[in-house]
């Protein structure tokens, strides 16, 4: 077992409150001096008041953040140091909504590497690790600081942005690429070309894939189509533009997510009422960076789903853990025949059936009932009646209603190597 900061990543619950109570200490004495956007949130509090107090303190938004940026713009008010200071911008990929812009300094940059670096130990990525991004590096935060972060582990890095899928399996495999961070989706894509051309992939020298942006890499069935295909092992990781990149599955537990409590403070709340839910209860994932002060989150409310644990892991982190990865997200659940579904749920379903090369779900409105209908692409040699059969009575086995279901050429459905919307809702555009 390797670690990063053994002597932060192996506290024990006790040793993470205190050291978290350091870094939110510091960090308010800095914010809440010269931050507009928080000082205009929480008013005359001292530092120690907030820390003591902070889970009194009101949640960040999204939609509070747009504002701000709306207000001020380009960047908004979420700024603890004048604009001088910062050496970087991305901005969400803009999947719901306008995009967001944040910033970061040369050392809040440096913590996004130092928590990339927790992550790649707890995934098992050694030194000698060839780690593939193929990733279009552009403004989204994507890969950007796992790419510099093994860059600085001394990893050898292989950018693989502005290629084509066939180039990037090519360059990948001339390269001896032992480790490739991409969405779940895109690893199905790479897949779907490989087997295409010929190419083994499973007998290739890649033994992990990390991957992100999409619920997919902790859905059973995706998970296991794209280790198939690979021969290799995925780690689930979760981060988001605004926050960080929070949680990873460790190589010695599959099938969870560990949250970095060194690195940040979380929480899960009833998304409704806002109050805090116990270990065990499905609630919405709040989270605070401890260190990237320069555009900082304060207890915000990422719209993730998950249901967390607080024992010892065998890995030895007491960090908090997230069963299942991320469920789902607050504003994807879909209520059918009186029943709440999970995109998630109908991924795993769909994924398990086989035979799919890319898949697609549609809610609409008929009368005043919702209706699911599931657009299906198959892959090659698969017969599209069998398969529309078979997908229709899986969901009906595992969600007990009857949903459409129908099939589509080949290439007509979207794949992307960014996060993936296979939500599509009719009723609202
Ligand atoms: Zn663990």
């Amino acid at each position: 077992m390797a670690y990063h900061i053994p002597q932060e990543e192996l506290l024990d619950r006790q040793g993470l409150a205190q050291l978290q109570r350091r870094k939110l200490t510091a960090m308010f004495e800095v914010v809440l001096a010269s931050n507009p956007f928080f000082r205009k949130k929480y008013g005359k509090l001292s530092p120690t008041d907030a820390v003591a107090r902070f889970c009194e303190l009101p949640f960040t938004t999204r939609a509070e953040l747009q504002d701000d940026q709306t207000t001020y713009p380009p960047y908004g008010s979420n700024l603890s140091y004048p604009i001088d200071a910062y050496c970087r911008l991305h901005q969400t990929s803009g999947s719901r909504g306008s995009a967001l812009r944040v910033l970061d300094r040369t050392v809040d940059w440096n913590w996004w590497r130092r928590c990339w670096g927790i992550i790649y130990r707890g995934a098992g990525v050694r030194r000698e690790d060839r780690l593939v991004f193929p990733f279009s590096f552009g403004p989204f935060i994507g890969f950007w600081a796992a790419f510099e972060s093994a860059v600085e582990l001394g990893n050898l890095c292989l950018p693989a942005g502005g290629m084509t899928t066939a180039a990037r399996l090519q360059y990948l495999m001339e390269n001896s690429a032992t480790v490739v961070c991409c969405t779940p989706t895109y690893a199905l894509r790479m897949a779907e070309v490989a087997a295409e051309r010929g190419i083994d992939l499973a007998g290739s020298a890649v033994r992990r894939l990390i991957v992100a942006g999409e619920p997919g890499g902790s859905i059973p069935s995706t998970r296991a189509a794209i280790e198939k295909a690979f021969g290799a092992r995925v780690i689930d990781h979760a981060g988001m533009s605004e926050v960080g990149p929070h949680g990873f599955e460790c190589e010695e537990s599959p099938g969870g997510v560990h949250l970095i409590e060194s690195e940040f403070v979380c929480e899960v709340i009833d998304p409704s009422s806002g109050a805090a839910v116990g270990d065990g209860a499905e609630g919405e994932l709040v989270v605070t960076n401890l260190g990237r002060w320069g555009m900082p989150m304060i207890r915000y409310r990422t719209g993730d789903l998950v249901r967390l644990s607080h024992e010892r892991c065998v890995c030895g982190r007491s960090y908090a853990r997230a069963g299942g990865g991320i469920l789902g997200r607050v504003d994807d659940l879909v209520f059918i025949r009186g029943n709440n579904v999970y995109p998630a749920v109908i991924e795993d379903v769909v994924r398990g059936v086989g035979g799919v090369a890319e898949f697609q779900m549609r809610v609409g409105q008929r009368g005043a009932m919702s209706e699911l209908t599931v657009e299906l692409e198959p892959s090659a040699g698969t017969d599209s009646n069998v398969l529309a059969e078979q997908v229709t009575s899986a969901i009906q086995d595992r969600l007990h209603f009857r949903p459409m279901v129908r099939c589509v050429e080949r290439g007509t459905l979207p794949r992307s190597e960014m996060k993936s919307r296979r939500l599509v809702r009719d009723d609202q555009e």
